[in-house]
């Protein structure tokens, strides 16, 4: 599987923690000898410390580039492939990671705040990153080469109380990635969709605002997913032969079956 990794230049968003950072890792470590990284988030100096423990524990072989990305900035997004200096533009896999929830509360009393940034960056992030990297892939090969690898959850799926606008947002995610695959048929663009259950990360945490007790507490009594069991799947779907696509994929805990 790294041999048919080796050569690629892979952007990973929301690579500075739980599921991002891991793939970051587990990229590295599949590949070690020849592969591109560009790790990004807003956390820029999370980003270095990243690269700098990837560089320690594989070599650099694996070229590694921070870079500070605010994916709900459009902005941002749109400038994002011509601000990388030219070695780092050719990419070829480009996995939309980043995302959060916001609170727990019933439809009426979500803040528009709380609607607004769920959206912007699961959904409309989302959007812009595949905008931004599409011509890249489309201008390589006959027809276009390339992998877009979202992550959704099952929240996309089974909608629970108290979280409309995230499992929304997750499931706008499934549409336009069910959407996109049906648009590039028949080229060697793969879309995939990855969609977690339970994974203990920073997730809960940013979900109630920094207070860590009420995040410890969601996991409480269970056995969640560690985000490098979701950054082993990632990876192997990006390293199958180039006809074949793990197009959608469930992983949850046995707890949550
Ligand atoms: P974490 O909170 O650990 O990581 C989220 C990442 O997203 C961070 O690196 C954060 O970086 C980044 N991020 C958030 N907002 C932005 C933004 N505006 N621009 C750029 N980066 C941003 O959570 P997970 O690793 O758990 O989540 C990763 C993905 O997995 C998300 O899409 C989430 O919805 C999905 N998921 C998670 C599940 C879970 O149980 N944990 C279950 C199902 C799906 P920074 O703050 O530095 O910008």
């Amino acid at each position: 599987m790294g041999k048919r990794l080796e050569g690629k230049t892979i952007v990973i968003t929301g690579a500075s923690s739980g599921i991002g950072r891991s793939t970051a890792a587990e990229f590295a470590r599949t590949s070690p000898n020849n592969l591109r990284l560009i790790l990004t988030a807003r956390r820029i100096d999370t980003l270095k410390q990243i690269a700098a423990d990837i560089t320690k524990e594989v070599g650099d072989g694996v070229k590694v580039l921070p870079f500070q990305l605010d994916v709900s900035k459009p902005e941002e997004v749109s400038s994002f492939v011509e601000k990388l200096p030219e070695e780092w533009r050719d990419i070829d896999i480009l996995v939309n990671n980043a995302g959060l929830v916001k609170g727990v509360a019933r439809a009426p009393d979500i803040a528009a705040e709380d609607i607004n940034v769920q959206f912007a960056t699961n959904v409309t992030g989302l959007i812009n990153m595949t905008q931004a990297v599409l011509p890249i892939f489309k201008s390589r090969d006959e027809g276009g080469k390339g992998d877009i690898i979202n992550i959704g959850s099952i929240a996309g799926r089974e909608p629970y109380a108290g979280g409309s606008i995230y499992c929304a947002t997750k499931a706008a995610v499934r549409s336009f990635t069910d959407a996109l695959r049906k648009e590039l048929i028949a080229t060697r663009i793969r879309v995939i969709e990855i969609d977690p259950g339970q994974v203990e990360t920073e997730f809960s945490v940013v979900r109630f605002y920094g207070d860590r007790s009420k995040a410890d507490a969601v996991y409480a009594g269970c056995e969640p997913l560690t985000p490098d069991d979701i950054a082993e799947i990632i990876v192997f779907a990006a390293g199958r032969r180039e006809n074949v696509v793990i197009a959608d994929t469930l992983v949850f805990p046995s707890h949550q079956a």
